[in-house]
C-alpha cells in the first residue's frame, strides 16, 4: 500500500493547527517552493503540488474532517457518501470482508463498477508499479534512467464509454444511469446491460470497446545514489489517469540485476579472488574487483586456499544510507609453466625440504 501522506506534516503545522495558522503556513511554503521562484527545480516542483493537495484538504473543514478520521482513504469515503448517502459508513463493509480488506474492496467496486456510470474505466487516478531492473554499480552510484511504461487511459473518441460515438444512445435497462439495485449490501451495483456506462451502442471502433487505450510514455527517471533491492521510488502523478484527468503515482520497484563477478547471499557479496602462490606464501596485495571498483587488498604469509576476507562496506546498498560487505574468498593459483630459471629455484627449494626431512 501507498504510504501514508502527512498533509500536516507537509504543511508543518500541528494536528490541532487554526484555519488561519493553516493558511499563513500554506502561504509561506507555496511561496518558496513555487515553481516561477524554482525554475526547472523538479523537486521543488514536486513539494510544491504535495502543499496544494495538503492546503485543498486542510483548509476545507469538511475535507478535513473526513481526513482526519480515514486519512489518505478519505476520497473514496467521500465517493461513497455522495453514492450512498450521508448515512454511509465503511464500517459497514466490515463484514464479511474485514475492515482491513475495505480499501481494497472499495477498489475493487470502483473499478468494477465504472463508479458514477459513464464509464468503463477506472475513474479514480491509479497507482501503478512496475519493475526497474538497475546493475549494481547504478544502485551504488546512481543513474539517469529514460523509461518507457505502457499506461491505461480513458479512450479520447468515446471518452471512455466504449461505445461508438455515432451510434450512442441511452440504456433502457438502467435508464442511463449505469447502476440497478441488488446485491447483499442492497447497494447499487453497475447495471450489466450497459457495462455501468449508461449508454449502449455499437463498440467503439478505437478502443474495441473496452473503454480504455494504453499509451506508451517515456519518463526520466533520477536513481539516488545508495538504492537498494526491493526499495520502491515514487514519481508523484506518473500513474494512470483518471476519468477527472489527474494521475496516480507511478512506483518504481528496484532491482538489482545480477553480475557474474559476485555471488548474492542475503545481505552481502561474496567474490572468488585468485592469489598467486607465491603472494599466497610470502604475502602481498592483490586487487579485488568490488561494485564500487577495484581495490588493493592485503594478503598475509601463509594464506590458505578459501580463507575469506571481509571487505566492509564495499557491497551492496541496504538502504537508509547501510551497505552490505563483500567478501573475498582466496583461490590460490598455481603456474601451468614454469620457466629454467623457475624449475632450478623450485627444486633447490624442494631438496632443501626433503633433506629437512630426512635429517631432522
Ligand atoms: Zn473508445
Ligand atoms: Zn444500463
Amino acid at each position: 500500500m501507498r504510504g501514508f501522506k502527512d498533509y500536516y506534516q507537509i504543511l508543518g503545522v500541528p494536528r490541532n493547527a487554526t484555519e488561519k495558522e493553516i493558511k499563513a503556513a500554506y502561504r509561506r511554503l507555496a511561496r518558496k517552493y513555487h515553481p516561477d521562484v524554482n525554475p526547472g527545480d523538479k523537486q521543488a516542483e514536486e513539494k510544491f503540488k504535495e502543499i496544494n493537495e495538503a492546503y485543498q484538504v486542510l483548509s476545507d473543514p469538511e475535507k478535513r474532517a473526513a481526513y482526519d478520521r480515514y486519512g489518505e482513504q478519505w476520497q473514496m469515503y467521500q465517493r461513497m457518501r455522495e453514492q450512498y448517502g450521508e448515512n454511509f459508513q465503511p464500517s459497514d463493509f466490515q463484514t464479511p470482508f474485514g475492515f482491513g480488506d475495505f480499501e481494497e474492496f472499495i477498489q475493487n467496486l470502483l473499478r468494477g463498477a465504472g463508479f458514477g456510470g459513464g464509464l468503463r474505466v477506472q475513474r479514480t487516478p491509479r497507482d501503478i508499479e512496475q519493475t526497474l531492473e538497475i546493475s549494481m554499480q547504478e544502485a551504488i552510484r546512481g543513474a539517469t534512467r529514460t523509461i518507457q511504461i505502457g499506461v491505461e487511459e480513458p479512450c479520447p473518441t468515446c471518452k471512455g464509454t466504449g461505445v461508438a460515438p455515432e451510434s450512442r444512445r441511452t440504456c433502457r435497462v438502467c435508464g442511463g444511469t449505469g447502476r440497478r439495485r441488488f446485491g447483499m449490501f442492497g447497494l447499487e451495483m453497475h447495471c450489466d446491460e450497459c457495462d455501468g456506462t449508461g449508454v449502449v451502442g455499437a463498440p467503439c471502433p478505437t478502443c474495441r470497446g473496452t473503454g480504455a487505450v494504453m499509451r506508451t510514455r517515456t519518463l526520466t527517471v533520477t536513481i539516488p545514489p545508495g538504492v537498494a533491492e526491493g526499495q520502491r521510488l515514487r514519481l508523484a502523478g506518473e500513474g494512470a489517469v483518471g476519468a477527472d484527468g489527474r494521475r496516480g503515482d507511478l512506483y518504481l520497484r528496484i532491482k538489482i540485476a545480477p553480475d557474474s563477478r559476485f555471488e548474492r547471499k542475503e545481505d552481502d557479496l561474496y567474490t572468488d579472488v585468485d592469489i598467486d602462490y607465491l603472494t599466497a606464501i610470502l604475502g602481498g596485495e592483490v586487487e579485488v574487483p568490488t561494485p564500487h571498483g577495484t581495490v588493493k587488498m592485503k594478503v598475509p604469509p601463509g594464506t590458505q586456499s578459501g580463507t575469506r576476507f571481509r571487505l566492509a562496506g564495499k557491497g551492496l546498498p541496504l538502504g537508509k544510507g547501510q551497505m552490505g560487505d563483500l567478501y573475498a574468498r582466496a583461490r590460490i593459483t598455481v603456474p601451468k609453466y614454469l620457466t629454467p630459471r623457475e624449475r632450478e629455484l623450485l627444486e633447490q627449494l624442494r631438496q632443501l625440504r626433503d633433506r629437512q626431512e630426512v635429517k631432522p
